[in-house]
C-alpha cells in the first residue's frame, strides 16, 4: 500500500470561496491570488478551477507562464514585476501585467522596444514600507508612463500592513492615503487582499485581490473561518501507521521529549517535517482521528509524529489521521506551530500527493496528480 499522506483538494469549496468574496465585493473584479503554488493548492489546478476569477495575480514570471501555458488568456498580474529587464519581453509577448515599485523597472521599460504595449500597475507605498513609490513621486511617474507607447494602461496599486487586524488604526490611515492619491485619477484602481476585502468595503475600488480567503481560511486570527462562511479547500490527511500501549514512564520518540504520565496509547501517524507538517508544533497541537480531537506529543520527525491517543480506545492502525482542513482550521494548528496558515500551506511538500474532490475542470473526482512545484 502507497503511503497515505494526502493534500485532498476540495475544488466546490475553492469556488464557494470565490463566491463569498465576489459577494462581499459584488461591485470590483477579482484578481484571485495564486502566488507560491497557488498557496500550495497547485497553481494550474487552481486557476483551470476558477473561471469566476477575472484575473490573477502571481509572483513571477515562470508562475505567470504555468497560466499562460494552461491555455488561460485573462489578465495576469505580476505583483512585483519583473526581476531583470529581459523578462520584459516576454511579459509584452505574452500579455502579462506588469508592476512598478523601482525606479529601474521604469527605465527599463522606457528603453525596450515591445511587440506589444503592457498593462501596468504603478504600486505606491502608502504605509506599508515594503514596496512601491512614495505618495509624492505618484504623479511624475504616471505623466512618464502616459508618454510611453510601451504602456498599454496604467493603474495604481498599493497594498495593506495590518490587514488581519480590523481594530488596527493604520488600516484606515492608509486607506485615506490611497483615496486622496485616487481621487480625480480616472486610472483603474487596487488596495485590498483578502483582509482588506472582508473588513473595509472603501478598500475594493476597481480590483480586490484575495489569495487565502480563496484557500478558505480567515484572514483574522481573532474570526473563526466558519463565522466568514468560507470552506477550508486543502485537508492534509495520512493514516495510523502504528498504535502501541506504553507504560507510565515510557518515553516517545527523538529526544525523549514526551514522557507518558500513565500506561496509555500512543498512535504513530505518516506525515512529518519531510511533507511539510510544522517542526516547531508543540505537544498538545491538535490532531483528528477518526474525526475525534487527540493531540500530538513529542517531536515532529521527518515522516511521523506520535499521537496522544487517550479518549480514544478504538483507534486503530489504518484510521484517518486529518492534521488541517476540514474541520480543523489549519490557523489553529498555525498557532500551535508559532507561526501563521499562508506558511503552513505553502510548506506541503513535493512528495505529499495531490488528489482533488469537488468538480475540477481537467480532473475527475477523486484523481491523484503528482505535486507540482513553481
Ligand atoms: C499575496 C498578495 C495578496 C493576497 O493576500 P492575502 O492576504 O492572501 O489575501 C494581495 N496583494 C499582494 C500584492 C500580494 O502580494
Amino acid at each position: 500500500m502507497a503511503r497515505p499522506t494526502r493534500a485532498v483538494i476540495n475544488f466546490d469549496a475553492l469556488r464557494h470561496n470565490l463566491a463569498v468574496a465576489r459577494q462581499a465585493a459584488p461591485a470590483s473584479r477579482l484578481m484571485a491570488v495564486i502566488k507560491a503554488n497557488a498557496y500550495g493548492h497547485g497553481l494550474e489546478r487552481v486557476a483551470q478551477a476558477l473561471p469566476g476569477a477575472q484575473g490573477f495575480g502571481v509572483a513571477c514570471l515562470e508562475e505567470a507562464m504555468v497560466i499562460r501555458e494552461a491555455g488561460i488568456n485573462r489578465p495576469v498580474t505580476l505583483l512585483e514585476g519583473v526581476f531583470e529587464a529581459d523578462e520584459l519581453l516576454v511579459a509584452s509577448q505574452e500579455n502579462l501585467t506588469l508592476t512598478l515599485h523601482q525606479p529601474w523597472q521604469l527605465e527599463a521599460l522606457a528603453a525596450v522596444s515591445l511587440p506589444q504595449p503592457v498593462a501596468v500597475w504603478l504600486k505606491v507605498d502608502t504605509g506599508m514600507h515594503r514596496l512601491g513609490f512614495e505618495p509624492e513621486e505618484v504623479a511624475a511617474c504616471l505623466q512618464r508612463l502616459a508618454a510611453m507607447p510601451q504602456v498599454a494602461r496604467v493603474g495604481l496599486m498599493s497594498h495593506l500592513a495590518c490587514a488581519d487586524d480590523r481594530q488596527d488604526a493604520r488600516n484606515a490611515a492608509q486607506i485615506a492615503r490611497f483615496a486622496s492619491l485616487a481621487a480625480g485619477l480616472p486610472n483603474p484602481k487596487t488596495l485590498a487582499n483578502s483582509g482588506g476585502l472582508l473588513g473595509w468595503p472603501d478598500s475594493h475600488y476597481d480590483w480586490v485581490r484575495p489569495g487565502l480567503m480563496l484557500y478558505g481560511v480567515s484572514p483574522y486570527p481573532d474570526t473563526h473561518v466558519g463565522t466568514l462562511g468560507l470552506k477550508p479547500v486543502m485537508t492534509l490527511r495520512t493514516e495510523l501507521i502504528a498504535v502501541h500501549k506504553y507504560p507510565a514512564g515510557a518515553e516517545i520518540g527523538y529526544g525523549a521529549a514526551w514522557r507518558c504520565p500513565e500506561p496509555m496509547r500512543v498512535g504513530v501517524a505518516a506525515v512529518g517535517y519531510g511533507d511539510g507538517y510544522p517542526r516547531h508544533a508543540v505537544n498538545g497541537t491538535p490532531v483528528l482521528v477518526r474525526g475525534q480531537s487527540a493531540r500530538l506529543i513529542g517531536r515532529v520527525s521527518m515522516d511521523m509524529i506520535s499521537l496522544d491517543l487517550r479518549g480514544l480506545p478504538e483507534a486503530r492502525v489504518g484510521d484517518e489521521v486529518v492534521l488541517w482542513g476540514n474541520g480543523l482550521p489549519v490557523e489553529q494548528v498555525a498557532r500551535s506551530a508559532g507561526t501563521i496558515a499562508y506558511e503552513l500551506l505553502c510548506n506541503v511538500a513535493p512528495r505529499v500527493r495531490i488528489q482533488q474532490t469537488g468538480q475540477a475542470m481537467g480532473g475527475q473526482d477523486g484523481t491523484e496528480l503528482a505535486n507540482v512545484g513553481c
